[in-house]
């Protein structure tokens, strides 16, 4: 298979980060490559939160199809009291390193549910973490989203963003504070399985100009390449302002639709907004187990 030429390239549909029932995403991994496929995705990164376990089995689809597949991972990081979240891209998925430091991040998983449980018992909502786990697959995973999700279920509130509005964000009754990774150990387990460190959704973090330009300093600094500047979670005001972070910071652009599912999402696989033509792709510098048809 011959690569594509540079234009190609800067074309290609890819949408690098997206969930599988692994972590928060509604749908299995390989039914996430495969609405990848049928929407036109050529090269395709599953990126589940501190988990890799959904990389075999997408990959293995991805060949069946001659879809283009990285491995990718979505670390949570703690940095200025703000959650950041750190891609890994063209990780290899079986690395110690790695594997050790994402046991490390999902272990403090289980005690933060149970303590969101208590928090949400405390104003009168009972048996959230019960609801919460029958939403998680992936037991040693239950996020946030599980919560809403029992939330919405259980008629609480109307829909996802009204829960995390009321209840699961700082300052709200369910949320918990809880401490990550540091962002030079999530950037340096990403490294030394041979993958590239992306800054997520940069637009999402609450934090003050400094201590953006403090987040991009040390990530540049401990190792970080790229950022993603077009998000399902960016508006194109965000997306035209973190395309001028990349250009002044000599950062890899990187472009993702974040998918979770059809009902929580805003933007579908593959049909995020084209990069900005300037700015260096991310995948330039990846290596799909399987090459885009051309
Ligand atoms: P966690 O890693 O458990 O803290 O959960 C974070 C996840 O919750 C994110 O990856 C999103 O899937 C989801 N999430 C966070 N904030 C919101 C929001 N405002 N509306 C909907 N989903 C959200
Ligand atoms: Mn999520
Ligand atoms: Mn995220
Ligand atoms: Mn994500």
């Amino acid at each position: 298979m011959s690569l594509p030429s540079a234009d190609r390239l800067r074309a290609l549909n890819a949408d690098l980060h997206c969930h599988s029932t692994v972590s928060d995403g509604w749908l299995e991994p390989e039914a996430v490559v495969l609405r990848a496929l049928a929407n036109g995705v050529e090269l395709l990164a599953l990126t589940d939160h501190d988990e890799v376990g959904g990389i075999d089995a997408a990959a293995q689809v991805a060949q069946a199809h001659g879809l283009g597949f990285v491995a990718g991972v979505e670390i949570s990081v703690s940095f200025a009291g703000e959650t950041i979240h750190i891609v890994g891209l063209g990780i290899d998925h079986r690395h110690p390193v790695l594997l050790a430091g994402l046991a490390q991040v999902r272990g403090g998983r289980d005690v933060r549910a149970q303590q969101m449980g208590e928090a949400l018992a405390r104003v009168g909502i009972r048996d959230a973490l019960a609801g919460a786990r029958r939403f998680a697959r992936n037991p040693a995973l239950v996020s946030r989203a599980h919560f809403a999700r029992h939330l919405v279920a259980s008629g609480v509130m109307p829909d996802v963003k009204t829960v995390f509005d009321h209840y699961l964000v700082r300052g709200k009754p369910g949320f918990v504070e809880h401490e990550w990774a540091a962002l030079e150990d999530a950037v340096g387990w990403i490294r030394a399985a041979g993958g590239i460190a992306v800054i997520a959704h940069p637009a999402r973090y609450r934090l003050s100009a400094a201590d953006m330009g403090r987040l991009f300093d040390r990530f540049v600094a401990v190792g970080g390449e790229a950022v993603e500047v077009v998000s399902g979670a960016h508006s194109e005001d965000e997306m035209r302002r973190f395309a001028t972070v990349a250009r002044q910071r000599g950062l890899f652009a990187s472009r993702a639709s974040d998918f979770h599912g059809e009902a929580e999402s805003a933007v579908d696989l593959g049909r995020c907004n084209p990069l900005p033509p300037d700015l260096e792709p991310v995948w330039a510098r990846l290596s799909p187990a399987a090459a885009p048809r051309d």
